[in-house]
């Protein structure tokens, strides 16, 4: 496969769809070849460059970030009754997270602009029971961990970083993902680096690394990793009762080679994001904020809102729109009030967090993957332009 294949007018173009090149494509077949599908030495050398990229501590790789969000609650202790401070404009796996290690979720509004979690709302919503903060660096622009790591370490709470979209964030020219007790990082496929579905841990505590291997792999005592080796046979000990989330060399076979081209990728993302910003600058529509000054924005989504009123097309009729041009794409995220289940448990109105509602009825992803062409970028921003002047979408008079 040819990363330079046009795309025909008549393809749709997938949201979020990843560039695979020839290097993952051979390590996955050598790996197939020499049938160590399994944990192993690809998973090894996945897990010391990405902290050696990430200048971590210690990186534990595992199957997904929800399964790297998890064990992290899990290893900082939490009981049940213990809150934890999270983000209302986030993806499920969040707070579903917090709810398997145990805890309950508290959710603080995020800031208009940012769309990150706001610490002044964070500081209202700490009680006695708060035990942890976890901000989610939207979109890959860093959170204020200035003001979030003095919250933390004022109130004695555990910090642990949702590093989906932040692979590449920094913040005063520290990398995300380094700035708390934990980071966790996700490689599912429209992730700004991929391995079909996977995930990491950082941490600078080495307690920490040496319990989340265990956890991920059914509470086997360490040595079970070299289980399967030529070292001879060992016994392993179940020391706690673990969890199935180790990574396979097979999806470390694409994670490796995916990461030497972080760079160029990111660059190619910024060019994109850039080229929104001008085409964009005219329509009726927000655009992001650029970066704050000593910061590094990941560009893992572009995100605009549709206001109906200055639009003439409501969001969900301006989705429509898109798809039927054949351009894809996403919605980063409906606030999680609006989701029956957290309402009918905790009570949840979406009203209570009036920024991440407001988003999270107006925003739409566009395109942003490192495979798009020129074309495509043009594509879509000729998609934006027709879904916002076609006379039919817009609001039909009372009466
Ligand atoms: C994608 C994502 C996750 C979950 O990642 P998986 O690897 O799919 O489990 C968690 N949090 C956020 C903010 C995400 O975007």
């Amino acid at each position: 496969m040819n990363k330079w294949v046009k795309r025909s007018k008549k393809d749709f173009l997938v949201f979020g769809s990843p560039l695979i090149e020839q290097a993952e494509i051979d390590e996955v077949v050598s790996c197939m070849q020499s049938a160590w599908l399994g944990t192993g030495p690809k998973v090894a050398k996945f897990e010391e460059d990405f902290r050696a990229y990430k200048k971590a501590d210690h990186a534990v790789a595992v199957n997904s970030c929800t399964a790297a969000l998890h064990l992290s609650i899990l290893v900082t202790g939490i009981e049940p009754g213990d809150e934890v401070i999270t983000t209302p404009l986030t993806f499920c796996a969040t707070v579903n997270a917090i709810i398997h290690a145990g805890g309950t979720p508290v959710l603080a509004d995020v800031d208009p602009l940012t769309m990150n979690i706001d610490p002044v709302e964070v500081e209202k919503k700490i009680t006695p029971r708060t035990k942890a903060i976890i901000p989610v660096h939207f979109a890959g622009r860093p959170c204020r961990m200035d003001a979030l790591c003095a919250i933390a370490h004022q109130n004695d709470l555990v910090l642990i970083e949702d590093c989906a979209h932040a692979i590449e964030t920094e913040y005063h020219g520290r990398k995300a993902g380094t700035f708390g007790d934990l980071g966790c990082f996700s490689f599912y496929t429209t992730k700004n680096i991929v391995t079909g579905e996977g995930g990491m841990i950082l941490s600078n505590k080495k307690e920490y690394a040496d319990r989340l291997k265990i956890l991920a792999l059914h509470g086997m005592s360490s040595d079970a990793w070299q289980r399967f080796s030529d070292e001879g046979y060992k016994h392993y000990m179940v020391t706690e009762p673990g969890f199935k989330y180790n990574m396979m060399d097979l999806q470390a076979a694409i994670g490796i080679h995916q990461l030497t081209r972080i760079d160029h990728y990111w660059q190619r993302r910024q060019e994109i994001w850039n080229a929104y910003n001008n085409l964009l600058r005219k329509l009726p529509v927000t655009t992001p904020p650029e970066p704050e000054p000593d910061t590094r924005h990941a560009y893992h989504l572009y995100p605009i809102l549709i206001d109906e009123k200055k639009a003439g097309i409501s969001r969900d009729a301006f989705l429509s729109a898109m798809n039927n041009q054949n351009i894809g794409t996403g919605v980063h995220y409906l606030s999680l009030p609006e989701h029956p289940y957290y309402r009918k448990t905790f009570g949840w109105v979406p009203q209570d967090y009036p920024h991440a509602m407001r988003i999270g009825r107006q925003t739409v992803s566009l395109p942003l993957s490192a495979k798009l062409s020129n074309e495509d970028i043009e594509d879509v921003v000729i998609a934006i332009r027709s879904s916002i002047d076609s006379k039919k979408h817009r609001p039909k008079k009372q009466f």
